[in-house]
């Protein structure tokens, strides 16, 4: 049982730390504590939130390194690199 314990610690740290890296901190919390190793395969699944920026002209989610907003078409990839 503690060995059980001890192993169920990892997997949530793992969680913690898989999810913090993705910028999805709660969902990795929420999802091992749930699921155990099987919500390390569902915080892998999610997006990487970090990859996802605003755009400034429209305000809607565009994706880093693109070199145009896929909502408005506003070339924004200059303004990433800042
Ligand atoms: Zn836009």
């Amino acid at each position: 049982m503690e060995l059980y314990l001890v192993i169920y610690f990892f997997v949530v740290l793992t969680g913690i730390v898989y999810g913090a890296e993705k910028g999805q901190l709660a969902s990795g919390i929420v999802w091992t504590i749930l699921l155990g190793p099987l919500g390390i395969l569902v915080v892998a699944l999610l997006p990487n939130l970090k990859d996802i920026i605003k755009c400034p002209f429209c305000k809607g989610d565009a994706v880093r390194g693109a070199s145009k907003c896929k909502n408005c078409g506003s070339s924004i990839s200059v303004i990433m690199d800042s």
